[in-house]
């Protein structure tokens, strides 16, 4: 075969996919695959949906593209309706963008357009966590605290100051409630602003359930809250990042109602398409909106393929499919049954540092020592040979490093489709369980 195409995750021509069904993916010599992470969190509705399919045949026979710039459609005015119809508190409007890089950009530019529309034009910097990632464009990389994607283009990013990740499993100090650890978490944004100077910090960004970065980390009770206070004390805008964990991945449509926090800027990407389409979308509240619709009148971005009917059709479909098939019970459902299952088979394993997660969002953190939560050796590179073991068995799961900050483990992140059955979750963890003893033995 060819090799022409750059920009793959593997070395070398990776099998060709070319059949999905359900929670499966099938190449071109027959194998198949269980797809436990959705590729990356991103095909929740599972390969092939039928109504997802027959929405976009539909919307193909009757228009594929107008440009926003002369037209709506009504893909798009549907979608946006079920989305605000469904979002936390405040949510009134919605921008769409082709994916999760794009709706980060975009929130970190309404934000900086917002203050300048309201009078206070020093509010221009960022504050994000270390451990987060908000996409590679190079707005969404500033803001992301993953050192090593950074670390080249550091030059040209705009500036942005990290502070501490939530993380109970290694940050939690013995004797520490986790009420206490949340507010503590919390609080360096406190310190940093007032660091900063509060009124030069337009937005603080935060993933709810950090993912790739982490694997499935959710914020402890209590964290978020203490987050929106402090951003209210300091007119600081809060973005959500739900890109990986929203539109149902945790069992709520979006995860950040599981902690009673609803954010100025929220934005969705992955499972809003499903992989049927490339979207993503930003939402804002009113005041937001607002500023802006009755200062300057005009949001000063865009692109070309915003509000493209074919994704909007794509995402409505999905959205309507999560709603009528009743897929959050299910989500928590199953995702309790993975939870506990993961707990069963690999609880106990001298390397499985720690299990946890949300719904079907779930990750395992890999450890040299389980007693003192010593992280492998990078070098080892544990993560990829889970991956490279679980592919060649004929699973998808989503491993990374722990390098972020030299002292966390590698993990796993799983994420399969909401559709996932009981004997499937039991097969994933079944192969998955192998893939670790092959990668890192028990005894
Ligand atoms: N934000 C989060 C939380 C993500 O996990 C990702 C992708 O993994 C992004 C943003 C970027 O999304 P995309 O890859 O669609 O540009």
């Amino acid at each position: 075969m060819p090799d022409h195409v750059f920009g793959r995750s593997t070395r070398g021509v990776p099998p060709v996919a070319v059949r999905g069904e359900g929670c499966y993916l099938f190449d071109a010599a027959g194998k198949r695959y269980l797809d436990g992470s959705g590729g990356a969190a991103v095909s929740c509705l599972g390969h092939s949906d039928p109504d997802v399919r027959a929405a976009l045949h539909r919307q193909l026979d009757r228009l594929a593209f107008a440009h926003t710039g002369f037209f709506t459609s009504e893909p798009a005015e549907a979608l946006a309706d079920a989305l605000v119809a469904a979002a936390p508190e405040g949510m009134e409007r919605v921008y769409l963008v082709s994916g999760g890089s794009e709706a980060v950009e975009a929130a970190i530019k309404l934000a900086r357009q917002y203050f300048l529309e309201i009078g206070q034009p020093q509010r221009h910097r960022v504050v994000a966590r270390r451990q987060s990632y908000h996409g590679n464009t190079l707005g969404a990389l500033a803001a992301g605290g993953n050192a090593w994607r950074r670390a080249q283009f550091a030059p040209l990013l705009v500036e942005t100051s990290h502070i501490v990740r939530c993380y109970a499993y290694r940050e939690q100090a013995a004797g520490e409630s986790l009420a206490d650890y949340g507010r503590r978490a919390a609080d360096a944004l406190e310190e940093e602003l007032l660091r900063l100077g509060p009124d030069t910090v337009m937005a603080f960004i935060a993933e709810p359930v950090v993912g790739a970065t982490a694997g499935a980390v959710p914020a402890v009770p209590g964290y978020l809250p203490r987050i929106r206070e402090i951003c209210d004390r300091y007119g600081v805008l809060l973005i959500l990042d739900e890109v990986m964990c929203g539109m149902g991945r945790t069992g709520r449509m979006f995860a950040c109602k599981e902690d009673g926090v609803a954010p100025d800027l929220l934005t969705v990407a992955k499972g809003l398409g499903a992989g049927y389409q490339p979207i993503g979308a930003l939402l804002a509240t009113g005041r937001v909106y607002e500023a802006i619709a009755s200062g300057s009148g005009f949001f000063q971005h865009g692109h070309t393929y915003m509000g493209h009917p074919m994704a909007a059709a794509a995402a409505l479909a999905v959205v309507t499919a999560i709603q009528e098939r009743d897929l959050l019970a299910q989500v928590r459902r199953r995702g309790a049954r993975l939870d506990a299952r993961l707990r069963e088979v690999l609880g106990d394993h001298p390397h499985v540092g720690d299990i946890r997660g949300r719904g079907l969002f779930r990750g395992i953190e890999l450890v040299r020592d389980r007693a003192t939560k010593e992280p492998f050796d990078p070098a080892l590179g544990i993560h990829r040979r889970i991956k490279a073991a679980a592919f060649a068995a004929g699973l998808i799961c989503y491993p990374m490093g722990g390098t972020i900050d030299g002292r966390s483990g590698d993990h796993v992140l799983l994420a399969p489709p909401y559709i996932i059955d009981d004997g499937q979750i039991d097969d994933l963890v079944a192969m998955l369980a192998a893939a670790i003893e092959a990668t890192c033995p028990a005894a």
